[in-house]
């Protein structure tokens, strides 16, 4: 099923839209919550059973705009000399108003301002979507309100005034110490603005991560030690690396550029892993390190979440019935074992891997009934997964292929 509804409902009609009677509180930790649900001819969502359990939800703002294009970058960005933000965010606030008529007893736990470069969006508009999501969703009392920031900002203050705005965990996207490999990787930012823009992200904020991209076709593994190393010594609670890859479209394929030899890219995460587990920072995901991120784990766990903004997507259950979303405002039904291969390849990726029940609560099958099951013996027998009865994860030896075995697994 796929629907484009249109304008908003009024106030009064949205009341009644997928309304969830007699929810309680629905906690990331609330379990057996039964809800009623009506009928609704404006988003063609239909009347379904209650569901058994209510899920942690967060909500993704997609701010597109950069000041450039880095040469490696195959997001969605645009570069404009004038945006009109208001009017951009006024249309958030239209297409949020939407997506709460279907969601509207869920308790946010997370929002994240991504990119593009959310950090160029004015602080006062992020707070005027803050306020605008607080005043129609229940607001979990712990929830982290996430942003992306580059160091590339000439405003003064940016990092105070985005904390007075609601920010309260500020992601830095740094990507190399050193000027030499900045350059390379097209980034606007000097070394020196980039270890300013850490101070004052530590200084403004008590949650923080910062970003670097490693294995450069120009870097060894001596100079990535240096650079974890520094990286370490910063003090962020999160770390998040990512290995460069070269993706169609960029400026970096067109320009022939290759990647790092694979067997180098390897040792150098390995190497990574060891490093960060004995400096404190344990891996939780496959790219991700330390404090871990609560709107991500939305992600990889097969949590509920909204979508604004050009390239945003959602996942969302209304009752037993389970929706994907994409800008603006298209509405899909997924099946249950469409939703199941996205959970395997997305918890997968978690060290602690997926849990079966939460599997099952998530997409309604039960995680062996979803996935090839001779093959998911073969790849258990030869220590590539390991296998409880509440738990499959990835061993060691299965991270580094874990590609392959997701492949495996869903075919
Ligand atoms: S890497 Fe970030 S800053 Fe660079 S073009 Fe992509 S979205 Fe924009």
């Amino acid at each position: 099923m796929k629907t484009t509804p249109s304008e908003p409902l009024p106030a009064a009609d949205a009341k009644n839209a997928l309304s969830e009677e007699n929810a309680p509180d629905n906690t990331e930790h609330s379990t057996g919550v039964y809800m009623g649900v009506h009928e609704d001819t404006s988003t063609g969502l239909s009347k379904q059973l209650p569901a058994k359990r209510v899920f942690p939800f967060g909500i993704y703002i997609h701010w597109p705009f950069c000041k450039s294009k880095c040469p490696y970058c195959d997001f969605y960005k645009e570069v404009r000399k004038n945006v009109p933000q208001e009017e951009i965010v006024n249309g958030y606030l239209k297409d949020l108003d939407f997506y709460h008529r279907l969601t509207e007893t869920k308790t946010v736990t997370s929002i994240f301002f991504g990119g593009g470069t959310p950090s160029l969006l004015e602080p006062q508009h992020i707070e005027k979507i803050i306020n605008h999501i607080s005043k129609k969703w229940k607001i979990g009392t712990d929830v982290e309100i996430s942003l992306e920031a580059n160091p590339n900002t000439d405003r003064p203050n940016l990092f105070a005034d985005l904390h007075h705005a609601g920010i309260n965990r500020l992601s830095l996207g740094i990507q190399a110490l050193n000027d030499r490999d900045l350059k390379f990787l097209g980034r606007t930012h000097t070394l020196a603005q980039a270890l300013t823009a850490a101070d004052e992200v530590l200084h403004n904020f008590d949650n923080h991560s910062v970003d670097l991209i490693y294995a450069r076709p120009v870097q060894k593994l001596s100079d990535w030690e240096k650079e974890l190393a520094q990286t370490v010594k910063l003090g962020f609670r999160h770390i998040s690396l990512y290995q460069l890859t070269i993706e169609e479209g960029t400026v970096f394929a067109a320009k022939g550029i290759r990647p790092l030899a694979e067997n180098a890219a390897v040792k150098m995460y390995d190497f990574t892993n060891d490093y960060l587990h004995h400096h404190g920072y344990p891996q939780y995901e496959v790219s991700n390190y330390g404090f871990p991120c609560r709107h991500n784990l939305l992600y990889w766990q097969g949590d509920d979440y909204i979508g604004i903004g050009k390239s945003a997507h959602g996942r969302f259950r209304v009752k037993d019935k389970i929706y994907a979303s994409t800008h603006p405002r298209n509405i899909e039904e997924l099946t249950p074992a469409e939703r199941a291969e996205e959970l395997v390849i997305m918890g997968l990726r978690l060290n602690r891997g997926i849990d079966k029940q939460h599997f099952k609560d998530c997409c309604g099958l039960n995680f062996t009934d979803a996935v090839n099951p001779h093959r998911l013996s073969e790849l258990v027998k030869k220590g590539y997964l390991e296998e409880t009865s509440d738990n499959i994860c990835a061993t060691p030896k299965g991270f580094p292929v874990l590609n392959r075995l997701i492949e495996e697994l869903c075919c």
